[in-house]
């Protein structure tokens, strides 16, 4: 019997998705299924599409028991609404469900939902409702987001939309997040909504588990290879290349655009947000390839 630990998530969520396949393809509804960082629906609404996302964080895995209650429930929101920001949406409504242990203090709680107001209520969304329920004492608490947003159907950017020769950005740095990004770290909503009002974004996907494994994801769901140029990543201070790549939790955006209006943006990019970075790290290509490009030269890998 093979079990979660030895398929890996790639695997275990691309079979799950095989099994949902055929339902999904018969939703007339349904224009993006599972596999995006939301779901897109067609609700007939003259020019916007309905996204849908859920995401839970684990006590012991995304944050610990010490962490402050505030700041786990802006990491909880925040990492929804990044999804958002993904697809080049906002957020709307949120509900919340938590499983928590009977011995939590009360107090905990209304600082939990504190965090999760202050995030929400920054973005525009509203917390609508929810669930409470327990685990055993001991047990980890878990923290559950299901939320609906909407976006324009000419500015919805999906993973898929990469093509060869698109040039691969990246906002902000990366790296490190665990010394306190993590926990406090602002969804690119603002730039998302921006870059899809003034350009064409072929491709965006937030980085949540590290550039080293969103690239790939992005490179295959757009059905290209990819080259990294690893001497262009921009590491946040004190880390190191394999940090930037493999850290996770950045929640920057990753998108592709041709290489034609690259330059264009870049010099709009630096005027409309001068205290954030953008970078190009790379390129989509066509071949099924990787190419690693660092201080060692070109490294190939066959998929
Ligand atoms: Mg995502």
């Amino acid at each position: 019997m093979s079990r979660l630990v030895d398929i890996g998530e790639n695997a275990v969520v691309g079979r799950l998705i095989e099994q949902l396949g055929r339902a999904c393809e018969n939703d007339d509804q349904l224009v993006v299924g599972p596999g995006d960082d939301c779901a897109v629906v067609d609700l007939d609404q003259a020019d916007r599409y309905q996204l849908l996302k859920t995401d839970s964080i684990v006590e012991g895995i995304h944050y610990l028991s010490e962490t402050a209650a505030s700041k786990v429930g802006w990491k909880a929101v925040a990492r929804v609404i990044s999804d958002f920001a993904a697809m080049g949406g906002m957020p709307s409504h949120l509900l919340i469900t938590i499983a928590m242990p009977p011995q939590t203090p009360m107090s905990y709680l209304e600082q939990l939902y504190h965090g999760m107001q202050n995030c929400a209520s920054l973005y525009g969304a509203t917390i609508c409702g929810g669930e409470t329920s327990s685990v055993p004492d001991g047990a980890a608490a878990v923290i559950s987001v299901a939320a609906t947003g909407w976006v324009e159907k000419n500015r919805c950017v999906r993973r898929s939309g990469g093509k060869a020769g698109d040039l691969v950005m990246v906002t902000g740095s990366l790296g490190g997040s665990i010394t306190g990004k993590h926990l406090s770290f602002s969804p690119r909503v603002n730039q998302a909504r921006w870059l899809t009002d003034h350009f064409e974004i072929n491709s965006m996907m937030d980085l949540s588990d590290g550039l080293g494994c969103d690239l790939p994801r992005l490179a295959a769901s757009s059905q290209c290879g990819y080259l990294l140029n690893e001497n262009n990543l921009p590491c946040n201070e004190g880390t190191s290349v394999d940090q930037a790549l493999g850290d996770g939790e950045d929640y920057e955006l990753l998108f592709t655009v041709s290489s034609q209006i690259a330059n264009s943006l870049r010099a709009s990019w630096a005027k409309q947000f001068p205290d954030l970075k953008l970078s190009v790290v790379g390129e989509l290509t066509e071949r099924s390839e990787e190419v690693v490009v660092n201080e060692q030269g070109w490294q190939h890998f066959k998929r």
